[in-house]
């Protein structure tokens, strides 16, 4: 999962896009990069927190007022600076690209275009391989000079990509000399939002992004989503254009709702905050009926992810939610972090148990979902040595069983705790009094049940098996996996 962003503005854009990255660091904290242009292109990237990479003399260098940047958190690709988007091709015109999303033919389109477009590919990452498919469907010998024009050449070029390119993308890219496009495949999988602001001569400024979480602090109002399959293009001259080049279900991730978008945001028409309270009120109502003699004395999240879901929860069968372990909040999230032995340290370094509130009482620890189980185990472990009398779990997420190919970095099926185990074996691995799992249906009922949206069934590939883009097999799984073990051997 990562972050991106894109502005057209009547000013300079660094600093919102630095800002834009501050407001999107939940979604990758492995590095970031921005991109302007002027009459040339101007990048600054590097590996780690933006606060680290970006500082007020080389933000002087990022003239223009059109720019991308993006968020890394690891998916697909090796890691190394080079592989910090955006990337960019001189060929045609000067084209820089940041995508968030995953592509699942990346293998096939990139022995198309090494060995049939003869473009050279210098990273694994498969937004290298994106852009130059986008470059070379718009390579022509005339280039066309209106923005009309222009953007009937666009279309052409991003309905070869939605009909070609599978798995999911969402993508901001900036061409010298014509201005700012935007798209999103056509089952809109990964998250894009759109803001506008007047920019006080009659016209406008526009911004698109991951997440709205940015909007509010620099004055963009939400315009609602870029649509599933939707191209935008705005022109250097401020025009804009837009056209749903191809429509299909559209299957948004629901993983966004349970762990990774802010909890202040709107995406797809759908309030993050309001899906998770329902989540956690869906689940209090599983657990009265299921459990009606164990009510438990308090409730506490764990990750604060769990938060707002704990909350109704526990308001839900009226006990008293608490914050009974303490964050620390200048530790990375441990879902992020690269590598099983420093996910195991880190929890008890993140999190100190208090205990005034759990010596002696029976806890419940909600949690967004059970990834591989190993942070859910060691916190339930710490509450022990805390004195709880009893431990119960509850996630707001149904069993995660299977890896996602679309975006976010899910672990291969071995190490996934619930590919591998029943329920009551997982009970046993977290050493829990009682477990209860959101069914599939109420985590539905929790995302969809209000906001004017379009949403015909999100993603939950991960939870169903249910590979929405029609691009995944036996063979396929393995391939990925393949790919991604890789990946991590190469340091990933
Ligand atoms: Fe989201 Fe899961 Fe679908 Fe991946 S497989 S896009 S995490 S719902």
């Amino acid at each position: 999962m990562c972050g991106i962003a894109g502005i057209y503005s009547h000013k300079p854009v660094a600093t919102e896009l630095y800002d834009s990255i501050i407001h999107l660091q939940h979604r990758g904290q492995d590095a970031a990069g921005i991109m302007t242009y002027d009459k040339r292109m101007h990048k600054e990237k590097g590996m780690g927190l933006a606060r680290e990479i970006f500082t007020p003399e080389n933000m002087k260098l990022l003239t223009g007022n059109i720019g991308i940047s993006h968020n890394r958190y690891p998916t697909h690709g090796g890691f190394s600076h080079g592989e910090i988007q955006p990337f960019w091709t001189s060929v045609p015109y000067g084209i820089a690209m940041a995508h968030n999303g995953n592509l699942t033919n990346y293998k096939e389109l990139a022995q198309q275009i090494t060995q049939k477009e003869t473009r050279y590919l210098n990273t694994t990452s498969d937004t290298e391989v994106l852009l130059h498919f986008f470059a070379d469907r718009l390579h022509r010998d005339i280039t066309p000079d209106k923005s009309q024009e222009f953007f009937n050449l666009l279309c052409e070029a991003v309905q070869s990509i939605l009909l070609n390119v599978k798995g999911a993308y969402s993508v901001t890219a900036i061409i010298i000399g014509k201005g700012l496009v935007i798209f999103r495949d056509p089952q809109g999988i990964r998250p894009l939002v759109k803001g506008e602001r007047p920019n006080g001569n009659g016209g406008s400024d526009y911004i698109f992004a991951s997440e709205n979480s940015m909007f509010y602090s620099l004055g963009y109002e939400p315009k609602g989503m870029v649509e599933p399959g939707e191209l935008i293009y705005i022109a250097e001259n401020g025009e804009v254009f837009s056209k749903r080049l191809i429509t299909k279900d559209f299957n948004p991730c629901i993983f966004e709702y349970v762990y990774f978008a802010r909890p202040d945001v709107n995406l797809n028409d759908v309030s993050v905050y309001r899906a998770r309270l329902r989540m956690g009120q869906n689940l209090a109502k599983a657990w009265k009926r299921k459990y009606p003699e164990k009510i438990p004395d308090i409730v506490i999240p764990a990750p604060s992810t769990a938060n707002t879901a704990a909350l109704s929860f526990a308001h839900e069968i009226g006990v008293r939610y608490s914050e009974g372990l303490y964050k620390n909040p200048f530790i990375g999230r441990t879902f992020i972090m690269p590598g099983q032995n420093e996910r195991k340290k880190s929890v008890r370094y993140k999190l100190v148990p208090q205990e005034t509130e759990i010596r002696g009482k029976k806890v419940l620890i909600m949690d967004d979902s059970i990834v591989r189980g190993n942070t859910s185990r060691e916190i339930v472990r710490m509450l022990k040595d805390f004195g709880a009398k009893d431990v119960y779990f509850a996630t707001a997420c149904p069993p995660v069983k299977n890896p996602c190919f679309y975006g976010v970095d899910m672990p291969t099926r071995d190490e996934l705790i619930a590919g591998n185990m029943g329920e009551e074996e997982i009970k046993r691995f977290l050493e829990v009094d009682t477990l209860l799992y959101q069914e599939i249906d109420d985590l539905i009922e929790a995302v969809t049940r209000r906001g004017n949206h379009n949403i015909d069934r999100p993603c939950m590939a991960c939870l169903d098996g249910n590979y929405i883009a029609n691009d995944i097999d036996e063979a396929k799984i393995t391939e990925m996996e393949t790919m991604r073990n890789n990946d991590r051997k190469n340091g990933t």
